[in-house]
């Protein structure tokens, strides 16, 4: 018993030792060609251009399906195997816009910046209305409004008043902000992302009474705004009308419009002068598919021991539909797909098997990944991984925009720094060097991480993406920057041909469900 205790005590530290000699060191003779193909020959910018210019909005339905064919047959093209649209379960109806206007007509004629919220009903044809405003926030106040709807266009009150913009739209971040990221050790989760669902829900839930009675009491359409659409800038987006939340459409028309417009409207109908608007909304819904799809593909593994084990790549297809939604996310899923075309074109051959995934619904709650890490990997009976859970390596994520990388959020995995702080190595001279311990969200790793496996968001750059670019009007191909993204699909590359070619899988940052650790 004791020898056996002996032997077992020294195979212990002998497996310990050979974990902790892992040399981390990437392979620098890979890394020159990844960048030499990534930084030289890149694709990224056609692929985006594909993605955005030539697709059209990608929003969950027939936009996002375009674009995920198109998709699926460039994987393909390049060489991936087992490239795939894969369901991941029930959503609902699609819908586009198929025509948008809105004018005043008195006091004197003015275009008025709009476009419809996703899920938008239309307004049958050319109307012409007046403007009815309603300062109220509470929904049975509401009520005293019902005889007073028909063939109005509803504008309710809404607290804004603009100021002029002293500092720039875009931004990089600097050296001090970097090394306070790197010192910033907070284990809070993401409750901003959280609170942010939750207010959303709240004002989509007043927002449905009114459409409601509205839709019941003959208006026509309901205008809406927010503080940050200004400057010609929308920010649009939708309810999460959807087979999961049971959102029904009432097929009203909504419409954002500039802020301005808005204050503009809003000042005059307080004042008494009579206001006429003429608009014409069609919109169309589709109920042929109403599932939601991801997109697959691999390049398989060579390793007879390691090719069962996957390394996954992924971004978000789908984005919402004022624009071509080029920084959320064609940025994203160009680089992605760039990364995987860099290592198939290079003939390098994986140990482990690199899987890309595309997600859809990911605008509406990350439907696409979450059903996908639930339906691979998490046992429903035992809530334990999977055996395809326990031979996930790693998850890759990028989702910030257009963005050059500046290193990698830890997701609080402190086992994982020191080896992606050698990977970033060979990546210093190109501005990634960060390691940020805390947790970053809002987006499709959290899929992965909330039930442990081990998945990541890299560090972007945030160019325009708060004050120009996510979910607006202007989030369109000239505003991605063809540098950064070159970048970033080299870095992501590397990333995953080195987490497909180390002995060891990615280490978990605590047991995942019953993992028996690694
Ligand atoms: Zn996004």
């Amino acid at each position: 018993m004791k020898r056996r205790l002996l032997l077992l005590s020294l195979l212990t530290c002998f497996s310990l030792a050979s974990v902790a000699q892992q040399d981390d060191k990437p392979d620098l003779a890979v890394v020159k060609q990844i960048r030499e193909e990534g930084l030289t020959r890149s694709k990224v910018m056609e692929t985006a251009f594909y993605l955005t210019d030539v697709n059209g909005p990608r929003l969950q339905g027939p936009g996002f399906m375009k674009a995920a064919n198109w998709s699926k047959n460039k994987l393909a093209e390049w060489g991936l195997q087992n490239a795939k649209l894969e369901s991941w379960g029930e959503w609902g109806k699609g819908w586009e816009i198929e025509r948008s206007y809105i004018a005043m007509t008195a006091p004197y004629y003015k275009t008025i910046i709009a476009v419809p919220r996703a899920w938008s009903g239309g307004t049958e044809k050319m109307q012409q209305a007046e403007v009815l405003y309603i300062d109220e926030s509470d929904t049975t106040a509401l009520e005293g409004y019902r005889n007073k709807l028909k063939n109005k266009v509803i504008l309710l009150h809404q607290p804004f008043a603009i100021s002029p913009s002293f500092n720039a739209d875009a931004k990089r971040f600097t050296e001090s902000d970097l090394e306070k990221m790197a010192k910033d050790e907070s284990v809070a989760r993401d409750s901003s992302y959280r609170s942010l669902i939750a207010a959303m829900r709240t004002r989509n839930a007043f927002n449905q009474k009114m459409r409601k009675l509205a839709k019941q009491g003959g208006a026509l359409a309901i205008l809406n705004t927010s503080q940050l659409s200004k400057d010609g800038t929308l920010f649009v987006s939708g309810d999460f009308a959807n087979a999961a939340t049971g959102i029904a459409h009432d097929e009203l028309a909504d419409l954002t419009i500039s802020v301005e417009d808005y204050l503009s409207l809003s000042r005059m109908a307080k004042a008494g002068v009579p206001i006429k608007l003429e608009l014409d909304v069609k919109t169309k819904f589709y109920t042929t598919d109403t599932k939601g799809y991801n997109v697959i593909a691999e390049i398989p593994g060579s390793d007879p021991k390691l090719k069962d084990e996957v390394v996954m790549l992924g971004a978000h297809l789908d984005s919402w539909h004022a624009a071509t939604g080029a920084t959320d996310n064609a940025a994203g899923c160009s680089v992605m797909m760039e990364a995987v075309r860099i290592l198939k074109t290079l003939g390098l051959k994986p140990r482990r098997t690199i899987r890309i995934a595309l997600w859809s619904g990911e605008e509406q709650g990350l439907h696409g990944s979450k059903n996908y890490v639930t339906k691979h990997f998490v046992d429903p009976a035992t809530n334990k991984l999977t055996k395809e859970g326990e031979q996930l390596a790693a998850y890759f994520n990028v989702d910030n925009g257009t963005g050059k990388i500046r290193g990698i959020y830890l997701q609080n995995n402190t086992a994982a720094g020191p080896i992606f702080a050698k990977w970033l190595e060979p990546f210093h001279d190109l501005g990634a060097a960060t390691i940020a311990p805390k947790s970053s969200g809002g987006t499709d790793h959290v899929s992965f991480d909330r039930v442990g496996l081990a998945g990541f968001g890299f560090i972007q750059d945030g160019i325009e993406y708060s004050t120009r670019t996510h979910h607006t009007n202007m989030d369109t191909y000239d505003h991605l920057i063809a540098d950064d993204l070159k970048q970033a699909s080299t870095i992501v590359a590397s990333f995953v041909y080195n987490a497909a070619m180390r002995d060891q899988k990615i280490p978990l940052k605590k047991p995942a469900l019953g993992d028996a650790g690694r």
